[in-house]
């Protein structure tokens, strides 16, 4: 189901219970039931939705609700608060501070948009008075460095890698120190991929961030992943300790549930959405209009 659609459901359920003559535990129940097939044909993993309603529950005590009061929207208002809890995990992320030689490490499957989220990332912070560089940790993928050199070279941002190295430890440690000898205030390192979480790939994320100690770790996924979302994230978390996500493609089909998994997995807040191939096609992520939105 796509994010619209998506949307619809929830709306409509909630319509639905605004017909209802009366607005009992009955209406409710149907409601959130309702809700919660929504969410799951949206790729929500079932255990994020089963607590998102029963906090509606807690919140809305239907036979406490002194006579007169509109229930409905107290209800509506509960749903849209808990959606807004699912992707708020309570705890802004790391922000980068001008000046400081932030180091943020970038995370995810080969395919996902990392590389390209690695310059958009890059860019967005070059145009907030930062020094970005760039380091391809990436040898797996034959091509990675070319493609980050390109991106780099387009949006006139430093960038560091080898065609002859193999070790992404080596590379990665090699490239935050010359950056930080070149008082870069965010040197992003983009790492390699492969097409599971599989446990070569978690150790080696591992190793680069045990050797570069990055400020943050960016967990980047594709929107459109649907029910791995919640253990790739969980993998990488594991890893890395990931403190933020990106969630890419969300111009296309994608579904909603996987950012909302992700948030579940790795309790951290998304902080910015990829929206098309080129690199202005970014976006803050902000947890409240994005819940407008899906409501309709
Ligand atoms: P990586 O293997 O994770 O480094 O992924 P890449 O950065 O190479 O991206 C894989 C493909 O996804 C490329 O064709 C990108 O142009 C494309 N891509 C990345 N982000 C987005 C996005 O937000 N929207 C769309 N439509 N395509 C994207």
């Amino acid at each position: 189901m796509v994010l619209s659609q998506l949307g619809g459901s929830i709306s409509r359920a909630l319509a639905q219970m605004a017909n209802a003559t009366v607005v009992d535990d009955r209406a409710l129940t149907e409601c959130l039931n309702e809700i919660t097939r929504a969410l799951v044909r949206s790729d929500v993993q079932i255990g994020a939705v089963c607590a998102m309603t029963s906090s509606v529950r807690r919140a809305v005590n239907l036979e406490a609700l002194a006579a007169g009061t509109n229930k409905r929207r107290i209800i509506q208002q509960a749903v849209f608060a808990e959606l807004c809890n699912m992707l708020d995990p309570g705890k802004p992320s790391f922000a980068p501070t001008k000046g400081k030689p932030n180091v943020v490490m970038f995370v995810g499957l080969q395919g996902s948009g990392k590389t390209t989220t690695c310059t958009k990332y890059a860019r967005y912070h070059q145009g907030k008075g930062f020094k970005p560089s760039l380091v391809c940790a990436d040898t797996f993928r034959a091509g990675a460095f070319d493609q980050l050199k390109q991106n780099a070279t387009k949006a006139k941002i430093p960038y560091y890698g080898s065609y002859m190295e193999s070790d992404p430890v080596k590379i990665a440690v090699e490239g935050v120190e010359r950056f930080r000898k070149e008082n870069s205030d965010l040197i992003i390192v983009d790492t390699s991929g492969r097409h599971k979480q599989e446990a070569a790939l978690i150790e080696e994320m591992r190793q680069v961030a045990e050797a570069t100690k990055p400020d943050l770790v960016i967990f980047v996924m594709d929107g459109s992943i649907g029910q791995a979302a919640f253990d790739q994230a969980q993998a990488f978390k594991q890893s890395a300790s990931v403190g933020a996500v990106i969630v890419t493609k969300l111009d296309g089909h994608a579904k909603g549930g996987g950012a909302l998994s992700a948030v579940a997995a790795t309790k951290s807040p998304v902080i910015f959405i990829g929206t098309g191939e080129h690199l202005e096609d970014f976006e803050v992520f902000d947890v409240r209009p994005f819940v407008s939105r899906l409501l309709g």
